[in-house]
């Protein structure tokens, strides 16, 4: 069954008028502190530089910082495994699962673990996932997936939370106040936290130098479920490294900035090695990961460390809601990477933009987002996934802008149609016109008034 698509996703979003404004005004706000915070720094453009500097050198070293990671974790005792794809990492995780004879398990934010689908997958196999991060656990009882990469649940409003709420953990009816649903989140995660032996968690930065990870949280729900678990599952795509230590202070200066305008995330855990008895396993997952670092127009999409910047300032994201990208990472840097993990159902996102390079501009490791999209663009029209009525139009238009005499033509048609048949466009089976005024039709064209008056004056 074909994935209804943006255009389409992004109209049911729109059906609810006033979600879609406070939407809208909620990451805008989101951005505006993302200013606010990076004007207090100076060196702001020399960091992104830097930042930027580092993720491109480690990207063409990937092969030896891997290795370098590998050797540094298996000495510190922690065990390595490498997954091809999400399946091979669900596997993996089930297997560890399954030898420590442990079937509950917490799970702090992992949007890679939701890129392989683990959740289900783990559901299928009878072992029990409670996630710990609140925006999650908000999602996971509403059966819903993220809508954001950092504010996963932005698309609810906090009185839709209040009845979850009051259906899953017993809140009164008709309480929304978001500092009582936190604390009821926190009451009844404290059991869970208790008494489940596994904990898996997201990692932000992997140093190969140290062979540690670091997890960034605002709410120290990874600390929590790791400590009090006998296992800790730790799944990383293989973009998170970073050569050496010494840089991390480079990262964690410009990620919470860009993500929330936090000077920093009050939570920045390292996690080197297993406690006395207890067992840590990372997972490397590569799921995409090599075959668009051998994109060359693409690879620097691999820089990426999930700000959610690019999101928040994002014209359409903003407006069409992160659903409708129908992608685990959705906005501008989801645009890039869905196509190449699939390129025919993915292939209406990088049109999902209006190129305006606002995220280009706010990304904090410089990545050519918009660039990349329109090149994207090409390649989807190249490989024939885009809509053949799209592609006629756009080679009619090319036809007529090339040509002067059918430019001409082709304006004096379009006027005489607005003038005296506007219904043959103005209709309700053409998309574009429905929140579109026209402005009056003029009697002749810029380049006819230039004509006419250049001769008046000669
Ligand atoms: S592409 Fe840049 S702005 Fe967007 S999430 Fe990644 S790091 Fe942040």
């Amino acid at each position: 069954m074909k994935v209804a698509d943006h255009a389409e996703r992004s109209r049911i979003f729109n059906k609810d008028v006033d979600r879609v404004d406070w939407h809208d005004e909620t990451l805008w706000f989101v951005r505006g502190k993302r200013d606010k915070t990076i004007h207090q720094i100076p060196e702001w453009e020399e960091l992104r530089n830097t930042a930027s500097q580092i993720k491109a050198h480690t990207l063409s070293n990937l092969h030896y910082y891997l290795q370098e990671f590998e050797k540094n974790a298996t000495a510190n005792g922690v065990t390595v495994h490498w997954a091809k794809d999400g399946a091979a990492h669900n596997q993996i995780v089930l297997e560890i699962l399954k030898k420590n004879k442990i079937n509950q398990m917490v799970k702090s934010k992992s949007m890679l673990t939701e890129e392989c689908h683990l959740n289900h997958f783990l559901e299928e196999n009878e072992v029990e996932v409670i996630d710990s991060d609140l925006g999650e656990r908000i999602l996971q009882l509403a059966k819903d997936t993220p809508s954001h990469i950092v504010l996963p649940c932005i698309h609810m409003k906090k009185e839709e939370i209040g009845e979850l709420f009051h259906e899953h953990l017993g809140t009164p009816a008709g309480n929304a106040d978001p500092q009582f649903l936190t604390a009821a989140a926190r009451e009844s995660l404290r059991n869970t936290f208790l008494n489940f032996k596994a904990a898996l968690t997201g990692v932000n930065f992997a140093i190969a130098e140290t062979g540690e990870i670091v997890v960034a949280t605002n709410e120290g729900n990874a600390d929590m479920g790791v400590h009090l678990a006998d296992v800790h599952i730790a799944s990383m795509g293989i973009e998170k490294l970073i050569p050496q230590r010494k840089h991390l202070g480079v990262f964690l200066r410009i990620l919470t900035r860009s993500a929330t305008g936090q000077p920093i995330t009050t939570y920045s855990s390292h996690f080197k090695k297993p406690g006395a008895g207890k067992e840590m396993h990372i997972i490397l997952v590569d799921n995409g990961r090599t075959r668009q670092l051998g994109r060359a127009d693409f690879r620097n999409s691999l820089k990426c460390i999930r700000c959610g910047a690019c999101m928040n300032t994002c014209p359409v994201y903003r407006r069409s809601g992160g659903h409708s990208y129908h992608n685990v990472i959705a906005g501008p840097i989801g645009s890039i990477l869905a196509p190449n993990l699939d390129m025919k159902e993915h292939a209406d996102l990088p049109f999902a933009s209006t190129l305006c390079g606002s995220c280009s501009n706010v990304c904090p490791v410089k990545i050519d987002i918009h660039d990349q999209l329109y090149k994207w663009r090409q390649v989807i029209v190249k490989e024939g996934y885009v809509d053949p009525a799209k592609k006629v139009a756009m080679e009619v238009m090319a036809k007529a802008l090339a040509s002067p005499t059918l430019y001409r033509l082709a304006g004096k048609a379009a006027r005489t149609t607005l003038k005296y048949a506007p219904f043959v466009v103005n209709n309700k089976f053409n998309a574009w016109y429905l929140h579109r005024e026209m402005p009056e039709v003029p009697k002749s064209s810029f380049g006819e008034w230039y004509q006419k008056n250049r001769k008046n004056n000669d």
